[in-house]
C-alpha cells in the first residue's frame, strides 16, 4: 500500500512518535512524506520514505498530484486544528481529494491508529483493487 504523511509543525513529534510506534508495519509498506516530515520520521526510525519539497514549496500539491493519479492509497495528516500557518499545506484540497478517490484518511492520531490496526489485518486491501 502507499501511505502519505504529512504534519503541520505543531504536530511533528507526534508524526514522529506515531511512526516509531508502528515502524514495523510502516516498513511493509511504501512511503512519502512532505520534505521535513519525511525527514525527520526517516532519521527517528530508519523507514525508506520518498520526499517531496516542504509543504511550503509544494509538496502538499505533489502529494495531491500522486492522490489524483490514484497512487496513494492512505493519508495521514495530522494537521494543527488551532493555529493556521498559510505557508502550511492547505487542507481542504487534499482532503476534497481523499473524498474524490475515496481515499482512506487521517486527521488524527486516533484516526491513524484506527487506520493502521486496519491496514495490518487487510481490512483496506480493496484499495489494490480500485487501483488496478
Ligand atoms: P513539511 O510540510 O513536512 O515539509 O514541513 C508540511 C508543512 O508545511 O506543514
Amino acid at each position: 500500500m502507499n501511505i502519505a504523511l504529512i504534519a503541520h509543525d505543531s504536530k511533528k513529534e507526534l508524526m514522529v512518535q506515531f511512526c516509531i510506534a508502528y515502524c514495523g508495519i510502516l516498513s511493509r509498506h511504501e512511503l512519502c512524506a512532505t520534505g521535513t516530515t519525511g525527514k525527520l520520521v526517516a532519521e527517528a526510525t530508519g523507514l525508506h520514505i520518498q520526499r517531496f519539497l516542504s509543504g511550503s514549496q509544494g509538496g502538499d500539491q505533489q502529494i495531491a498530484a500522486k492522490m489524483s493519479c490514484n497512487e496513494v492509497d492512505i493519508l495521514i495528516f495530522f494537521r494543527d486544528p488551532i493555529k493556521i500557518n498559510h505557508q502550511e499545506p492547505n487542507e481542504s484540497h487534499l482532503l476534497r481529494l481523499c473524498d474524490v478517490h475515496n481515499i482512506p484518511v487521517a486527521t488524527n492520531i486516533a484516526t491513524a491508529e484506527a487506520l493502521i490496526h486496519a491496514l495490518e489485518r487487510g481490512d483496506l486491501d480493496w484499495r489494490e483493487i480500485v487501483r488496478d
